[in-house]
């Protein structure tokens, strides 16, 4: 197995762990970076992204990612497209291991983002690929002149049902409330829309499938009434939050009750020395590709005085 030693790992390739590279870099730190099993992160798998500031008429969340990437390899880093399973912060350096490489790093900046939630209801796994999916993006192509349904009330969820109306001939946007939790501009998107029907307070009880074991249905539960009824759907988008990808640092580092790591006020500090976390890894709050790309450059900075400070 290679070994390679590093000043800075960094552990992630989405808005943060990318802006973390070009300042390490810029800095002579020649950072080692992985990309990790979805280079890029989220924003590959959305389509417009209309708030990043610096581009007027919107820019697509791939081609973001691309120029991010592009900066970070005009200057020294160095990327490796594998997945990190494995990481000890018990001594320094620290160790980092992917299937084919281990990593001995002076500092690690953690940018390894969150993934979509799904509800976990039981037989919920089986149509995974076979109805249910958490990427309109990816997979929305293949419901087409179907009927589906986006679970959710937050900004993803109206984005994702209002891209769907290209494809499909009706959206239901099922949500647990009276009351969208999505920016005012998105709810009226999903508002005006004809294709989108809002099936306020009701949560998704289970799943029917056809006998080749692919979603023709979902049973929804009135959270007021208690009422049952089916709606048939042959697709369900899950697009109910994320989940932080802190699994392999459990027990190492400091982590709040849904798993995101904590970082100390106004920095990218962890609870180990030399360990520090940006994007939303560590942000529950913001969870925005300029808030993440900001942080990633916080995370640089620390880390690049941290360095120093340690006479590195
Ligand atoms: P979110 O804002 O956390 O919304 C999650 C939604 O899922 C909420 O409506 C929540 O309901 C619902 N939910 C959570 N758990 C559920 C469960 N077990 N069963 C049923 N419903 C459940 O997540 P998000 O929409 O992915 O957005 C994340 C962040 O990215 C936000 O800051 C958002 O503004 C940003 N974002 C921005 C854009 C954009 O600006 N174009 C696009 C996408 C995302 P409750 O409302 O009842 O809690």
């Amino acid at each position: 197995m290679d070994t390679v030693k590093t000043k800075v790992a960094i552990i992630g390739s989405g808005p943060s762990g990318w802006t973390a590279a070009i300042y390490t870099a810029r800095a002579n730190l020649r950072p080692v970076l992985f990309e990790g099993l979805q280079p890029g992160g989220q924003l590959t798998i959305t389509t417009e992204v209309e708030n990043y500031p610096g581009f007027p008429d919107g820019v697509q969340g791939p081609e973001l990612m691309q120029a991010f990437k592009a900066q970070a390899l005009r200057f020294d880093t160095v990327v490796f497209s594998e997945q990190i399973t494995e990481a000890d912060f018990s001594s320094r350096p620290f160790r980092l291991k992917s299937d084919s490489r281990e990593v001995l790093a002076d500092a690690v900046i953690i940018s390894t983002g969150a993934s979509a939630r799904y509800l976990g209801l039981p037989g919920e796994e089986a149509f995974y690929n076979k109805g249910i999916s958490a990427c309109a993006t990816c997979d929305g192509f293949f419901f087409r002149g179907k009927e589906v349904a986006v679970l959710g009330g937050g900004d993803s969820a109206v984005e994702e049902a209002v891209f769907l109306t290209r494809f499909c001939t009706k959206v239901h946007l099922i949500h647990r409330r009276d009351e969208l939790r999505a920016s005012k501009i998105m709810q009226q998107r999903a508002i005006d829309n004809e294709k989108i029907e809002i099936h306020w307070n009701r949560v998704v009880e289970g799943y029917e499938g056809d006998d080749q074991g692919r979603l023709i249905g979902v049973r929804l539960k009135d959270t007021k009434s208690g009422e049952i009824e089916d709606l048939a759907v042959e697709g369900l988008f899950m697009a109910i939050g994320h989940v932080p990808n802190t699994q392999i640092f459990k027990g190492q580092l400091d982590m709040d009750e849904a798993g995101y790591l904590i970082t100390k006020p106004d920095s990218t500090y962890t609870n180990v020395d030399g360990v520090f976390a940006c994007g939303d890894v560590q942000d529950r709050t913001y969870r925005q590709a300029v808030t993440a790309a900001g942080s990633g450059c916080m995370a640089a900075i620390d880390s690049e005085r941290w360095l120093e400070a340690q006479g590195d």
